[in-house]
This record gives C-alpha cells, structure tokens and sequence, in this order.
C-alpha cells in the first residue's frame, strides 16, 4: 500500500499515478533497477580464467619420446621438473647407462596410463 506524497490518498501497490490528484509517483523500484543495471555493466569485464589444469599435466607421450631419445642427458628427467636426477643423468651421461635407464623410462612412460603417469613420474 503506497500514500499519494500529494494528497495523502491511500493508492494501489504500484500506481504510477495518484487516482485523486493525478500527481506522478515515483516508485523506488525504478532506480533500484536501473542501479542494478548500472553494477552489472560494471561487472561485464569476465576475468581471465588463470592456471588450467592442462598446464600442470605433463605429456605422457613427450615425456616418453624424450626419455628414449634424449634420456642420454636426462632431457626427459627435466621435463618432468625433476632436476637432480637430470643433472645425475647428464653427468654420467659418458657412461651410457642413462641411455639405456631412460630407453627403459620412455618405455615405461609410454606404456603407463596417463594417471599412472602423473602418480609415479611427474615431480
Ligand atoms: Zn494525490
């Protein structure tokens, strides 16, 4: 129930007109709207969607062709954020037994579901 701020006659919920003096009314609702409406287009810039998931998943099938092409120098071993067993690599690298440890990693890699993966390899 609103009151005609003019006359004083009770008037019908939502009555944009007083039916006794004809003065205009001016319902709050109005700038509630147009507030609301105001803060939305304020809020249309999306922000940007930051670190998906997909950057800290490593690629499986990468890993693997590393670990057996390059596994010489622990290329794959890096890859996978594991530093100090690269560099052990790459030191006994004149050795030849990283080449072979990482033929037989690459393997592994490869033949490992990508959950196994992530588990058992990924630093
Ligand atoms: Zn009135």
């Amino acid at each position: 129930m609103s009151v005609c701020p003019n006359c004083g006659t009770n008037l019908e919920e939502g009555a944009k007109f007083c039916a006794s003096c004809g003065y205009e009314m001016s319902p709050r609702s109005n700038n509630q709207e147009s507030d609301q409406e105001y803060y939305t287009n304020d809020n249309a810039i999306e922000p940007e969607i930051v670190g998906s998931p997909a950057n800290i998943v490593k690629d499986r099938m990468v890993a693997g062709i590393f670990a057996i092409l390059l596994g010489t120098f622990g290329i794959h071993k890096f890859y996978l954020n594991d530093m100090g067993m690269g560099v052990l690599y790459l030191l006994f690298s004149w050795t030849g037994i990283p080449s072979l440890v990482g033929l037989i990693e690459g393997i592994l890699y490869l033949t490992a579901t990508d959950e196994e993966f992530q588990e058992k390899y990924v630093k």
